[in-house]
């Protein structure tokens, strides 16, 4: 993949990859390494249908993964569109993609800090919350056992840690 693309190429093969499956990633490949390309050309290097090129340029344009330019053919007076990825806009879905993730950490975070946990042993009954073991007296609302206290540490530990990797990738 060609250098001046800001974002590096897992997350936008994974980008592609959830917008328009394993023919998706064959043609953000295509488009990471050429410019300027066309439908046509797109389907005759990946052997995909035209009809489905067209559909999935189509969804990365909405998604402003990829930009395109239209002009009209001198010779046959027809317009030609012809792709490349729009890398800073690449970026952009991948910063937003973060924001929402680290929004959800955050989140889970404040839950875990502010809320006490309870379990009963049984690695099939879920975690308790301290209201919950309140009403059964301390017993797990599942299996009836005795209920102790959960130690979340670990948890809010690794939140942290997530938390502050996404903040620093977001930084920079
Ligand atoms: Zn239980």
């Amino acid at each position: 993949m060609a250098s001046i693309y800001t974002v590096n190429e897992e997350t936008l093969i994974n980008i592609a990859r959830v917008l328009g499956g394993d023919d998706g990633v064959r043609i953000i490949g295509i488009l990471s390494e050429h410019k300027n390309i066309t439908v046509e050309e797109l389907a005759e290097t990946t052997g995909i249908q035209i009809n489905d090129v067209r559909k999935l340029l189509y969804r990365f344009y909405n998604h402003s993964l990829i930009t395109n330019r239209r002009f009209r053919d001198k010779e046959t007076g027809w317009f030609i569109f012809q792709w490349s990825l729009q890398p800073e806009l690449v970026e952009a879905y991948v910063t937003s993609t973060k924001q929402k993730i680290l929004r959800k950490l955050e989140s889970r975070l404040e839950y875990e800090l502010t809320h006490e946990f309870y379990h009963c042993g049984n690695p099939q009954c879920p975690n308790t919350t301290f209201e919950v073991a309140m009403d059964t007296v301390f017993h797990c609302p599942q299996c009836n056992e005795p209920l102790h206290r959960v130690d979340n540490n670990p948890v809010i530990e690794f939140l942290e840690k997530k938390i502050a990797e996404i903040k620093e990738e977001l930084d920079t």
